[in-house]
């Protein structure tokens, strides 16, 4: 339980309502600062204004996904007011709070450095990773069945990269009838590709091996897709790029050659955001406790 734990939620969306969910459900004290349009209510949550005082006690802070943008401003969507993430925000929270997010940008990260806060970011651990590419995989199929006129049965398919997010699509396109090829380049995921039944090649080899892809997925986060890349596939052939922003593809070049290309960011929030939230929530309830239960709190 987190009875006598303080949390603070500053913003967010539909994800952040599960977090809150579970965190009052464990007897947390929970001050919400950015919902006062939210209609729904929480047992035991207290609304609040984005104040220094209002991080005078807290242990922990809970940030949207995205944590911040460079200027310090959190994404809400359940208010119309600005939102913002001050340096005397930070100054007022106790040494031993955390800030949690999804993922930090410089800003976030020099913030929580400077006033030596420790700060958690969600997405970075390959536990939350693994699960969110359960419903970043069923994105994928969505938007494979909504941009082609061809079944996923029988297709042919290129999954770029073969961490997290590569190896559950590879798999879940696999289960759907494709033929899958999956470009890595460490010879371990290379062998591990194979005895999964997929077609592996070294992403060095990217260019001779979409030709026959009727859909690629990249997941490498830097410019893998390029333009020669682009020129060695069939002009009917769909890029979805689920990398994190700006994607690994040369959409400039896509979109000269007449290649259907597009960049498919945050599909877990989109397209599953309960499920979405509920990972979040699990691991995250489950590191205040952790937190708390070392500081002598909670039962
Ligand atoms: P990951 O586990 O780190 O996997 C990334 C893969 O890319 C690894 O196989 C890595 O190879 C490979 N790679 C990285 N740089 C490369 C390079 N220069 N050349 C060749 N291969 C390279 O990451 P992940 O969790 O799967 O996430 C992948 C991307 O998808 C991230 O940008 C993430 O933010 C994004 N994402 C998007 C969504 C969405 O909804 N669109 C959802 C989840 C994640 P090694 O193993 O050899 O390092």
């Amino acid at each position: 339980m987190l009875t006598g734990t303080q949390v603070a939620f500053i913003g967010g969306d539909a994800r952040t309502l599960e977090i809150i969910q579970r965190l009052t459900e464990l007897d947390a004290t929970v001050t919400l600062i950015g919902f006062d349009n939210l209609k729904q209510t929480f047992s035991g949550a207290t609304h609040a204004e984005l104040t220094e005082e209002a991080f005078a006690d807290v242990d922990a802070v809970l940030l949207p996904v995205v944590g911040t943008d460079d200027e310090g401003k959190i994404d809400g969507v359940f208010t119309s007011k600005e939102l913002r993430l001050t340096d005397a925000c930070l100054a007022r929270l106790p040494k031993h709070a955390k800030v949690y997010a999804g993922m930090a940008k410089p800003y976030l990260k020099s913030l929580c450095a400077k006033h030596d806060i420790a700060l958690v970011e969600l997405l970075e651990r390959d536990d939350v990773a693994i699960y969110n590419s359960i419903p970043t995989a069923e994105g994928a199929v969505l938007l494979a069945i909504q941009h082609t006129d061809i079944t996923i049965h029988g297709s042919t398919v290129v999954v770029v990269g073969f961490g997290r997010t590569g190896m559950t699509l590879a798999r879940t396109f696999q289960g759907l009838g494709a033929k899958v090829l999956v470009g890595v380049r460490k010879d371990d995921h290379f062998a591990r590709a194979f005895e999964m039944g997929f077609q592996p090649f070294h992403t060095a080899q990217l260019q001779q091996h979409v030709g026959a892809a009727d859909i690629l997925f990249n997941t490498v986060p830097s410019l893998i897709v390029t333009s020669k890349v682009i020129a060695a596939m069939q002009p009917r052939a769909i890029i979805i790029d689920l990398a994190s922003k700006p994607g690994g593809t040369d959409f400039r070049f896509a979109e000269r050659r007449g290649v259907k290309a597009l960049l498919a960011p945050g599909l877990p929030g989109i397209v599953a955001p309960k499920t979405a939230g509920r990972i979040i929530a699990s691991v995250v309830s489950q590191l205040i406790m952790e937190d708390s239960a070392k500081r002598g709190n909670g039962v």
